[in-house]
């Protein structure tokens, strides 16, 4: 029987850094899935730059499962380090990808000069050539990769764009699922069922909670506009570009034509926000059955009166001069930079403003400080009283949690053979390979860092 050598290159005993290999010696195959960045660790800016455990030339396919930054982050040093092989995503990953990775160079381009942090290791001749190599399949297109593998994408239903991989050769397979969506969405499609397969390796951020209930989101999110609003307020809401914004920005729609609240001026002011949600626009095809009958009715779901991008600075600058009651969305999602901290400076000091924080917070943030009531806050060197009104709303998780994985990975239990948790903190991997073990009896283990397995494939 031939055999696949399966390295947990990162993602490993971590959320970020996703970078599996798989390898055949006899035929001379190797295939990544994944090349994203390690964040959130002291040593993370290290690990982005320390060579590759593997040679970049040697490597013949990358799949990338979707285009989060820690799932493509390093994917222009893999080429500028010497690969020369080519890139599988789905058309939306690959064009949303292109935008996080400018994105991600022009920050640390920014970084470097500002506060004398390292130059970014990569530049955007790599992106180029990066992006020159990427090619596009859709789901469930099956091509022949080499070594007499096949590759299948299935709907992750996480981000738009977002696939497991499925690598087949002769009647067995494996799954890498890259990140796993909190299905239903709003606007995208669920998670679409695990095919039979022998060997998965499995996303488990919330491998060890459960997430609050998300029916009561649309309402806390109405409630903190109609109260801004009856106090003639700015209702600012700092936002991730990718998903949640297009999340909000649909919520909003409907609640404003539907009369659920009154109309005010609302702006997108973060030309990235700006630019995906116009690759969402771009791919509808995508899109869930019941948006796709709201768009086949007529209703554009990204535009409604009184909404503005605001792509520009002035542009963004003049949103000071509307008066309130309005609403701004900004990036950064934990305020850890871009514009959100200009309406942060101006507007934080006033009760009659509120400030809607829409996600995890990460300690260390001023997002944080901000979730946690700190009563004063230093933005580009000035001393502002918080005195706005603060609100938090959960349920706008883009990942399974922990019994949706297990429900997830147990649609395939009578084929399964080994299961590998991954993509999450070492607690959350474990306690969610425990409960496969114990309600499937799923052979499910947390791989190490740097960990290889022969596999029967
Ligand atoms: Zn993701």
């Amino acid at each position: 029987m031939s055999k696949t050598t399966l390295t947990f290159v990162g993602g490993a005993d971590m959320v970020t850094g996703s970078n599996f290999l798989l390898t055949d010696t006899e035929s001379d195959t190797s295939m990544l899935v994944d090349c994203g960045l390690f964040q959130g660790c002291e040593d993370c800016d290290m690990k982005n730059r320390e060579a590759f455990p593997y040679n970049p030339a040697d490597i013949d396919i990358l799949f990338v499962t979707h285009a989060h930054i820690d799932h493509v982050g390093r994917i222009p040093k893999l080429v500028k380090d010497g690969f020369r092989g080519v890139i599988w995503s789905t058309p939306a990953t690959k064009d949303i990808a292109a935008l996080m990775l400018e994105d991600s160079f022009k920050v640390m381009t920014f970084h470097a000069k500002k506060e004398g942090a390292p130059e970014p290791f990569f530049d955007e001749k790599d992106i180029a050539k990066t992006l020159a190599m990427w090619q596009t399949r859709e789901y469930h297109d099956t091509s022949n990769v080499q070594g007499g593998y096949t590759a299948e994408f299935f709907d992750a239903g996480h981000i738009l764009g977002s696939a497991m991989v499925k690598i087949t050769r002769g009647e067995r397979s494996i799954v890498l699922t890259g990140d796993l969506g909190n299905s239903p969405s709003p606007i995208i499609r669920d998670t679409e069922a695990l095919p039979p397969t022998q060997y998965l390796v499995m996303e488990s951020v919330y491998g060890d909670r459960n997430h609050e209930e998300k029916e009561g989101r649309t309402e806390y999110l109405k409630q903190a506009v109609e109260e801004t609003i009856a106090r003639k307020g700015t209702l600012v809401i700092p936002v991730f570009s990718l998903e949640r914004t297009q999340v909000l920005l649909y919520e909003l729609n409907n609640l404003i034509e539907e009369g659920e609240v009154s109309s005010v001026p609302v702006f997108l002011d973060s030309p990235l926000a700006i630019a995906v949600t116009d690759i969402y626009r771009k791919y509808q095809k995508y899109y869930n059955a019941d948006v796709s009958q709201e768009i086949a009715a007529g209703d554009d779901i990204f535009s409604f009166p009184k909404l503005s991008f605001t792509e520009s600075r002035d542009e963004s600058m003049d949103i000071n001069k509307i008066p309130g009651p309005k609403i701004v969305l900004a990036g950064s999602g934990m305020s850890g930079g871009g514009r959100v901290l200009h309406h942060e400076k101006r507007y934080l000091s006033d009760p009659k403003n509120t400030l809607l924080l829409v996600g995890y917070q990460v300690p260390g943030t001023l997002g944080r400080a901000l979730q946690d009531g700190v009563k004063e806050v230093t933005i580009f060197g000035d001393t502002i009283q918080v005195k706005v009104q603060i609100k938090h709303i959960t349920g706008y998780s883009a990942h399974k949690d922990s019994d949706h994985l297990l429900e997830f990975a147990a649609d395939a239990k009578d084929s399964l053979e080994k299961v590998f948790v991954a993509m999450g903190e070492l607690k959350s991997a474990s306690f969610l390979a425990q409960r496969l073990r114990d309600f499937y009896d799923i052979d499910a283990t947390v791989p190490k860092a740097g960990e290889e397995v022969i596999l029967d494939l």
